[in-house]
């Protein structure tokens, strides 16, 4: 284990801000993480677990614990099916999570073609449930291999035990810090179907007369996402964020009850979230925008991506202050003009 000090996080998250880690370990093995794991215990320090830091706001002053960076590798595709004919793959915490989904879709194993272009690191993909175009990762973890800082133990949750929901599992909620990810397994299906669902990807591909293929959704998911700053390119000033800021809310009938009345007092029509017509999850980034946040809103270091709605982003040298007087901002008036209160998407650290 390589112990280092002082390391500035604003680097190694997409924001690109928040101060330093008092201490810090790149864990490239199992046994890296169970020493740092030690250290942290032995200095009675707080731990915080690094992926890609995708999905973060790192607090000016930094972190005054270890930040451990679960740097673990390797992809394998496991010999064979599984006995339900699934394409297996286990995969390092630390690997990027788009360079696995587009070995998945080299391999033509079908399940994560529309997770395509998410950034972050695989280990973070469990965490928060990540979804996007009708797909979430819990659709295809098989289990995740876990480092349990209660006895240091390394034993494997299986799809069930990790209490997936929308945005959430039990690494976010019932047990949060409890687990390091060490790796994940997916199930996917071979040779299957690309899943084409979303309204935004149908258009994409509305003139087709051939159902697109699984490379041709990957490649159709990414184009999309550019679109909205929802892929990191490089230069571009839209994607120094943490993705979506807020997540969708999801309303008891009578908070959706309410909320129709608001909407139909202002004349204006509640959109259908595509795919969920009959759920009760409304779309936030409508929220934000017919509250007066619109795209390319904001003052001085911070601003909504001109690109999405629901990006809050540093256009440089943004504090994580700033950040988070636009995201009180942005609360307070959505649920003073629609009564529903938004949820911050992304991880505080260090607050
Ligand atoms: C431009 C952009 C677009 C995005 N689009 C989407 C999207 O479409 N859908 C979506 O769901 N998300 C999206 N995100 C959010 C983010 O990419 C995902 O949540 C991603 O999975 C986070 O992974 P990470 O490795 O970067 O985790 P980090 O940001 O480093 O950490 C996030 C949380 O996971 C924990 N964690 C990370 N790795 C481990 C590990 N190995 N063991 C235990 N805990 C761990 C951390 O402690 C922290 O609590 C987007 C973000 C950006 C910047």
């Amino acid at each position: 284990m390589h112990l280092q000090e002082n390391i500035p996080l604003a680097p190694l998250n997409t924001f690109r801000l928040g101060g330093p880690a008092r201490f810090f370990v790149e864990a490239t093995s199992v046994t890296d993480v169970q020493e740092a794991a030690a250290f942290a215990q032995s200095k009675n320090l707080p731990l915080f677990v690094l992926g890609g830091g995708s999905n973060l706001v790192v607090a000016d002053s930094g972190w005054p614990g270890l930040v451990l960076k679960v740097a673990v590798l390797g992809i394998e595709q496991r010999p064979g099916h599984d006995n339900e004919g699934k394409l297996l793959f286990e995969v390092g915490a630390g690997e990027s999570w788009d360079r696995f989904v587009s070995q998945a879709v080299i391999a033509k194993g079908a399940g994560v073609e529309c997770l395509s272009g998410i950034p972050g690191s695989v280990g973070g993909t469990p965490v928060q449930n990540v979804g996007a175009y009708g797909q979430e990762v819990s659709q295809t973890i098989e289990s995740v291999e876990v480092f349990d800082r209660n006895d240091g133990q390394v034993r494997e949750l299986c799809r069930d035990a990790c209490g997936f929901t929308y945005r959430s599992s039990i690494f976010n909620t019932t047990e949060r810090g409890r687990f390091i990810i060490l790796r994940v397994a997916y199930a996917l299906t071979p040779g299957g179907e690309a899943h084409i669902d979303y309204a935004d990807l149908k258009r994409h591909f509305e003139d087709r007369e051939t159902r697109p293929n699984l490379a041709e959704t990957r490649e159709a998911v990414r184009h999309i996402r550019a679109r909205k700053g929802m892929l990191i390119v490089p230069g571009d000033p839209d994607c120094q964020s943490a993705g979506s800021f807020f997540k969708n809310p999801v309303l008891t009938e009578s908070q959706h009850e309410d909320l129709r009345k608001r909407v139909a007092a202002k004349r204006l029509t509640l959109p259908i979230y595509p795919g969920l017509e009959k759920s009760s999850k409304v779309s936030a980034a409508w929220l934000v925008e017919k509250s007066g946040f619109d795209r390319g809103y904001g003052f001085g270091h911070v601003g909504i991506s001109s690109k999405h709605a629901l990006a809050i982003v540093n256009r440089g040298g943004a504090t994580a202050a700033e950040v988070l007087a636009l995201k009180d901002q942005i609360q307070h008036r959505v649920e003073e003009i629609w009564g529903v209160r938004l949820e911050p998407e992304p991880v505080m650290v260090g607050f």
